[in-house]
């Protein structure tokens, strides 16, 4: 007996039978002798026999290092004789039966699909074919095509396609080949190349033979079909085909058909497959509009909402929601024109430039629904190949930036010292003498501001003395407000046409200051409650009309002064009130009290929000201007904000929400009867209207940041709400800040906010919206809450043109939309994207942070400049004060480092003013850190950089029309004065060898949890990317990582895992970029907040609010200390183990360059169970991996669940 040669490795029985007969098959081969067919067929009938009753034989033949398959498929290939090629075949049968896809993997890499294919071409020669042969081959095929990536190309080009088909039409009634042709023309078909190849051979129509209405019979052949169909139909030319010849209305029918029959869900699978097919003909315009023809949309609609009690069918639904959303008529937006309904002329308009060219577009195509846009790619006869291009999915990020010489410090600079010489007036410490200064009485010393001299505009703040509180906005400063050239006066901003009704005079003198809780407090909506916001109660104090406005106007004497007037109270809600009949929130409080005065109760926060001041805050706004000339005054801004002190916790998505909240808007189509449609809000219209029926919602965003153009109750508490694009532009919406009043208590609100642009938004993750209570705030809660339920974010049916979306393919607005209940009657409730922090709000802190200044403090206030809009952008200077005239004093005070921060470049982006906010705090307190902190370093802090973008409630850019932080390369002093100034400054640092140690500008990120930095490093970009030069001929140090290292060691909610230190090519024009480059200030960084929450550290769970932003800002002050310390060589010997940080940051690197998460692209977040149906542009479904999935799953246990995955690569 021979002993088999292919036993080479240890652990194989030598003595195994099987093996012996493989080895004298192996020798057949070799010897040529396969002629000798009845060898060949004794031996493979023996293995085959083995394996049939030996589990043992199967595993030996696979084993690892086993050169079984090679030997069999050998054979295969060389065997001219049938029945020992259907011995094989029956023994390859048994072996990739099971053993799941390893097995298989093995026989595809052995070569063994080719040789399969070859067979059927070679067996569809013989006349007849043999059926066995034919059979057995496509069984076979039918496995193992789904596991070879180019199982689709091999068979077109060997010529398998067609005697597959060719089988297929002759064999119709004979299901049992019928069954395995068919799985195997799926596989082919999910080839986009074949499938239009297979189209065109009829295969459609063949497949449309096989399916049909309910049936017990012939499932599975159904299911295979309704598979290939599917397949076919994502070629454009096939649902082409398929719209042509009507079998659109059939696969309605079909599907609701099985729908009715199948009532206990046994065929979930089939009904799936057919709803495949519809899916993929609407991917066409053809075939959307084939589909409302049939009335596919109410068919749907219907089914759909009868599986809606059946779990199990979610499926059905999701799939069927996908349709309909498609298929959903695109509107344009309710709006005149999507540019915005504010126009501000700029001092010249640069030809090319985003608003030369939004202006330039012809009257009428800026928002029309151009048809052809949909979701389509290119539409091309021949659909292109796919699965040749053997893509690299870890591909680089092609927004890395390459160029070496771009990553590189840029060598000259750009500006001549003489320009530059003219900054020298904003850095006057650094030649400070302090020769005249009085350290005895520093307040005499030099840190006047120059703010204050800034003159304001005069404006008139209405008292009820001077005016009814009906109409207290009542054309403030006409005189005093000029228009822009070629601008129409806003309505808010004429006069008001209707004689005021007079109201009842009210006698200041009688009330008095209590702290006590009567009078007013008595109605039952304002009773404060006991509980955690009892100290705040307790300080709360009776505040009233003053008889005398700030100007001194009419007089109205008396004692006690003290109480004030909310500005424009009630302006919000009564200003635009014409006949009369409603009574404002100041007049029913007033009534209640007896007439007595129409009095408003200013929580008394003084000690919880020292920062804040109701008086000082009006004085602010005067001098804010703003584009629509705001005259109202937001009361969550005039109150300030407490942050609440329980938590809020990162909401729980609550599965079905986002389908119950599409399935009404689809219902809008269905029902269009049951839709009011009636506007409630417009500022398009002159006089936008106020409807005060009672029956609907009053909305108002008039105000310093407000945001919202036009409200339309769609239900009787549904509305739909369009927000403002940014000033001169057509788009960037995102921010929201407006008022609500009239609600009625309990009921279910839903608010949609339509034209919402980004993709996708941390309101799928958890994020609330924010919500402002006058009644709270009153009852002594004033603060902004997390609140809203049913929230989420999607993309809706409105669209915009290619044209009007700057040549991008006309695109689709998403709708955010949250439910909401009050609790309050007669409430005004403010709601906002983020914490509000208004330019006149900066201006009031900065005010007060001058008070806190200390004769130890240096703090100085310079306008850089002013802004498009007329506001002054703010510039501080805070270090400490020397602390004598000494030589060694001075020299230290002037030689500090200097620290350059800056904040709000993106209006919408409110956390980062918060976070300012709380670095500016800490900045000016009285801790030993925070003096030590001064007299390390010199600050210069821009904390708002973009104070026009924030007063016109903007989201992305300023006046403009442009991203302020794209425009770092080469401002413009005319267009972008705050950044060309700022930069400016930095470069005149750069001039005199004094650039900044640290530059940060202060972010928020809108779809990324926690606080996290981008800095700039050239190794880091140059190890994402393939570049060839050497790492180690870039010198770098690794000090860019120090302060995000401290960071996360020291601030709860900051994460080092989200930071990234790469160079985008798309980011080439941002301050971090620039000033790095540029200034060649190594720790360059922008710092991003998250607008959400934190999913890690202390915090996790929780949304951000205020309290975690500002102490954000603090830490970060900290830090700089810490890093102070660690830079500096006379401290490094005391503090050895912090050298820790940088070592660490060495051993980082490997695991840079092998992670690419290091960098950070769009969406981080992961998927959630919806999301099918969350973007209706998406034809693709995830795909279940049948290598991952639950093999006792049964829709996975065999091949026709298979995902056709060649074409996917
Ligand atoms: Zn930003």
């Amino acid at each position: 007996m021979n002993k088999p040669k292919m036993t080479t490795e240890k652990g194989v029985p030598s003595n195994s039978r099987v093996l012996m007969l493989l080895g004298q098959l192996e020798r057949l081969n070799r010897e040529a002798m396969l002629a000798d067919a009845e060898i060949g067929r004794q031996i493979t009938a023996k293995i085959l026999h083995l394996i049939q009753t030996q589990e043992k034989t199967r595993k030996e033949i696979m084993s690892k290092g086993s050169s079984g398959m090679e030997v069999i498929l050998a054979t295969l290939e060389n065997t001219p004789d049938l029945q020992t090629i259907l011995n094989i075949l029956y023994i390859l049968n048994e072996l990739l039966t099971v053993g799941g896809g390893r097995r298989v993997g093995v026989f595809v890499s052995k070569g063994g699909t080719g040789i399969l294919l070859q067979l059927v071409l070679s067996g569809s020669k013989e006349s007849p074919p043999s059926e066995e042969l034919m059979l057995q081959l496509h069984s076979l095929l039918a496995k193992v095509g789904p596991k070879d990536r180019k199982f689709g190309v091999k068979a077109r080009l060997n010529g398998a396609l067609n005697v597959t088909v060719n089988l297929l039409k002759q064999n119709l009634q004979n299901h049992k080949l019928l069954l395995p042709c068919l799985q195997v023309l799926r596989v082919y078909s999910s080839n986009s190349v074949n499938a239009v190849s297979l189209g065109k051979n009829g295969v459609l129509e063949l497949m449309f033979k096989i399916i049909g209405p309910y049936s017990k019979k012939n499932t599975s052949l159904l299911k295979v079909s309704l598979d290939t169909l599917g397949a076919l139909l994502k070629s454009k030319t096939n649902a082409r085909r398929a719209v042509d010849r009507a079998h659109v209305p059939v696969l309605l029918y079909i599907y609701q058909d099985w729908h009715r029959n199948d009532t206990r869900h046994r065929h979930m699978l089939i009904r799936k497959g057919v709803l495949g097919c519809l899916k993929n003909i609407t991917n066409i315009k053809l075939g959307r509009k084939a589909f409302i023809d049939a009335d596919g949309m109410r068919i749907l609609y219907n089914t759909s909402t009868e599986c809606l009690p059946v779990r199990t069918l979610d499926p059905l639904i999701n799939t069927s929601s996908l349709i309909m959303r498609k298929c959903f008529p695109k509107n344009r937006l309710p709006l005149p024109t999507i540019k915005s309904v504010f126009h501000h002329q700029l001092p010249h308009v640069p030809a090319g430039g985003p608003v030369a060219q939004l202006y330039n577009q012809p009257l009428g195509v800026d928002d029309v629904v151009d048809e052809s846009d949909d979701n389509d790619d290119v539409e091309t006869e021949n659909d292109t190949e796919n699965e040749e291009e053997d893509k690299d999915h870890h591909a680089m990020n092609d927004d890395i930036e390459t160029d070496i010489n771009k990553l590189r410090p840029k060598e000259t600079h750009s500006r001549p010292f003489e320009e530059l010489k003219i900054y020298e007036r904003f850095f006057l410490e650094l030649s400070e003498d302090f020769q005249r200064f009085n350290f005895d009485n520093p307040k005499s010393g030099v840190t006047a501001t120059a703010a204050a001299s800034k003159s304001q505009r005069l404006i008139i703040v209405p008292t009820a003395q001077a005016l009814p509180p009906k109409y207290p906005t009542a054309a403030p400063l006409q005189e005093e407000r000029h228009l822009a050239k070629g601008e129409q006066p806003h309505p808010e901003a004429s006069p008001l046409a209707p004689a005021p009704t007079p109201a009842p005079v009210h006698t200041l003198d009688t009330i008095n200051i209590t702290k006590d809780h009567d009078g007013c407090c008595d109605h039952s909506q304002v009773r404060p409650q006991p509980g955690q916001e009892q100290e705040l109660v307790q300080g709360m104090e009776r505040v009233a009309l003053e008889g005398t406005g700030p100007q001194g106007g009419a007089g109205g004497g008396g004692v006690n002064r003290h109480y004030r007037q909310p500005p424009l109270l009630a302006g919000g809600v009564a200003a635009r009130q014409g006949g009369g009949a409603e009574e404002t929130l100041a007049e029913e409080w007033a009534e209640e009290e007896g007439g007595e005065g129409a009095v408003l109760e200013v929580p008394d926060t003084a000690l919880l929000l020292p920062l804040h001041d109701p008086d000082l805050y009006v004085e602010m706004v005067k001098s804010t201007r703003s584009v629509p000339q705001y005259s109202e005054v937001a009361y969550p801004d005039y109150f300030g904000h407490v942050a609440p002190t329980f938590r809020e916790h990162i909401l729980e998505r609550v599965y079905g929400v986002q389908r119950t909240k599409i399935f009404q808007d689809i219902e809008r189509l269905i029902h269009p009867n049951d839709i009011l449609d009636k506007v409630v809000y417009d500022l398009d219209i002159q006089s936008c209207p106020v409807i005060d029926d009672g029956e609907s919602l009053k909305f108002n965003s008039q105000f310093e940041s407000g945001n919202l153009r036009k409200a339309i109750q769609v239900r009787k508490f549904e509305y739909d709400l369009v927000l403002n694009s940014d000033i001169n532009s057509n788009h960037y919406h995102q921010w929201f800040y407006f008022e609500v009043s009239g609600m009625r208590v309990g009921a279910p609100y839903r608010f949609n906010i339509i034209n919402c642009e980004k993709s996708n938004s941390q309101f799928n993750y958890g994020m609330q919206v924010l919500m402002y209570s006058v009644q709270e705030a009153i009852s002594g809660r004033p603060r902004w809450v997390r609140t809203g339920t049913d929230i989420c974010y999607y993309k809706n049916h409105f669209s915009r043109s290619s044209i009007a979306a700057g040549g991008q393919k006309g695109k689709s607005y998403y709708t955010m939309t949250f439910s909401m209940t009050f609790n309050h009657k007669d409430d005004v409730c403010y709601f906002a994207y983020h914490y509000p922090y208004t330019y006149s709000t900066l201006k009031m802190h900065l005010q007060k942070l001058e008070a806190l200044r200390t004769p130890q403090i240096y703090m100085r206030q310079d306008v850089l400049c002013e802004t498009l809009g007329g506001n002054s952008c703010p510039l501080l200077t805070i270090t400490a004060m020397p602390e004598s005239t000494s030589n060694d004093q001075i020299c230290q005070f002037r030689n500090r480092p200097l620290v350059f921060l800056s904040a709000r470049v993106h209006p919408g982006e409110t956390n980062a003013s918060w976070v300012m906010k709380g670095t500016l705090e800490f900045l000016m307190g009285s801790s030993p850190l925070a003096h030590s902190l001064r007299e390390a370093y010199i600050f210069k802090i821009v904390p708002m950089l973009n104070p026009d973008g924030v007063v016109n409630g903007n989201h992305r850019c300023s006046l403009s029309g442009e991203d302020l932080n794209r425009q770092w390369q080469s401002p413009s002093p005319e267009l972008h004065p705050t950044i060309y100034h700022t930069k400016s400054l930095l470069q005149y640092l750069a001039a005199i060898q004094r650039a900044p140690l640290v530059f940060c500008d202060y972010h928020g990120h809108s779809r990324k949890k926690n606080v996290f930095m981008y800095g700039c490093s050239l190794k880091e970009t140059v190890w994402q990317t393939n570049i060839s030069a050497t790492s180690c001929e870039l010198h770098e140090d690794l000090g860019y990582r120090t302060l995000p290292k401290i960071l996360s060691q020291t601030a709860p909610a900051f994460s080092m895992a989200s930071c990234s230190f790469v160079v985008e090519r798309s980011k080439e024009a941002t301050a971090r970029v620039v000033v790095w480059r540029e200034i060649g200030v190594q720790r360059s960084y922008t710092m991003e907040s998250t607008l959400c929450g934190c999913d890690q550290g202390k915090y996790k769970g929780l949304q951000i609010g205020t309290r975690e932003l500002e102490e954000m800002g603090a830490q970060f002050c900290v830090a700089l200390l810490r890093l102070k310390r660690l830079t500096s060589p006379l401290e490094l010997r005391n503090h050895a183990h912090l050298l820790d940080v940088e070592s660490d940051l060495i051993e980082t690197r490997c695991k840079v360059t092998s992670s690419p998460s290091t960098y950070v692209l769009e969406d981080e977040e992961h998927s959630f169970m919806e999301e099918v149906d969350y973007s209706a542009e998406s034809g693709d479904e995830p795909d279940i991996d049948p290598d991952t999935a639950d093999p006792h799953d049964n829709r996975l246990s065999d091949s026709e669940s298979n995902n056709h995955r060649d074409s996917l690569t």
